[in-house]
């Protein structure tokens, strides 16, 4: 099949509450630059039109290919999100509210532009291109700030009758449990995600309790970087590795009881967390997790690390953005 050169590249964006991510991407799914700038977070839709331009215009120059050869754009977006009509409806993390950013971003870059979930987005990569890749039935679960996930179900991205299907950070962990961002209580993410940890680590910093990690962090006004939290891991330090091994019960065990409810060639266990704890992180969700299948093959491991790193939002945004216009034609 080729393509016409002009119109060939996709651009990808991540947007995250910290920071954008722009990738140019070639059709067999390969980056061929990028741009990465802090998001402005609570200036406005407007202004995050203006970063992510910006972005592109890093990735395009990295790229050594011309604007013109871009015939596409693709956004992963926390949400919730009017995928249809391309609005952020609002975010716990930016100061947006039914922003029109599909189309504002349109009209900046020149070309149709695709919005999408981010986490769906970067598990439909982890999926296309990374540590899914061949498999047909697929769980995601995606440990940042929040806990996303997504399902991809005989070989398609399953997303339900109102096209939010893959929410497993607001299956219910506890009941009675505390309030959850969502409104809900008692949520996933509400022990199984940074949010939750921060909420943990405050009421502990409140006893005085003594953890390396306050020396760095002071507490739910400042944002609780992965990184500290996997420095504080490696060290030892008693309160964060007890909170972790906490986090880690609630997610396994619920990922047990949703392996034995798909049965998934496997899940994905991604995001910054899980990203910045590496393999005893996996370990520990992976040992929760069998204490709640009914059936734990032995050749195999059920839960796998994600293979993309933060390339995974850049790449999947590209790919459903791609995919959306295929399947219009
Ligand atoms: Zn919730």
């Amino acid at each position: 099949m080729a393509a016409k050169s002009k119109n060939e590249l996709i651009l990808g964006i991540d947007l995250g509450g910290t920071k954008t991510l722009v990738g140019v991407v070639d059709r067999d799914g390969r980056i061929l630059g990028r741009g990465k700038l802090s998001t402005p977070s609570h200036q406005g839709g407007d202004a995050i039109v203006d970063v992510i331009a910006r972005a592109a215009e890093t990735a395009i120059l990295e790229s050594g290919r011309a604007f013109d050869e871009v015939g596409l754009a693709g956004i992963g977006s926390p949400g919730p999100l009017d995928v249809e009509k391309g609005m952020i409806l609002f975010s716990a993390n930016m100061d947006v509210v039914n922003y029109p950013l599909a189309a504002k971003l349109s009209e900046r870059l020149g070309v149709p532009t695709v919005l999408r979930n981010d986490v769906r987005a970067s598990c439909y990569a982890e999926w296309k291109l990374g540590a899914g890749k061949g498999m047909n039935n697929l769980l995601g679960a995606f440990v940042g700030t929040g806990l996303g996930g997504c399902l991809i179900i005989d070989g398609k991205l399953h997303v339900g009758h109102d096209g939010n299907a893959g929410e497993i950070g607001h299956i219910k962990a506890k009941p009675n449990g505390a309030k959850c961002g969502c409104g809900l209580r008692g949520c996933l993410e509400v022990y199984a995600s940074k949010t939750g940890l921060v909420r943990r680590f405050a009421k502990a910093r409140k006893r005085d309790v003594n953890s390396q990690l306050f020396r760095v962090w002071n507490g739910p006004d400042q944002k609780l970087k992965s990184r500290y939290l996997a420095e504080c891991y490696k060290s030892g330090d008693s309160l964060v590795l007890q909170e972790l091994q906490r986090a880690a019960n609630y997610l396994g065990g619920s990922l047990g009881g949703l392996v034995n409810l798909l049965a998934p060639d496997a899940v994905i266990l991604g995001g910054g967390v899980s990203l910045a704890l590496g393999e005893p992180w996996l370990n520990w969700v992976r040992a929760a997790a069998k204490e709640h299948m009914l059936v734990i093959p032995e050749d195999r491991e059920v839960i796998l690390p994600a293979a993309l790193g933060d390339d995974a939002g850049v790449l999947g945004a590209a790919l459903l953005a791609s995919e959306s216009v295929a399947g219009k034609k």
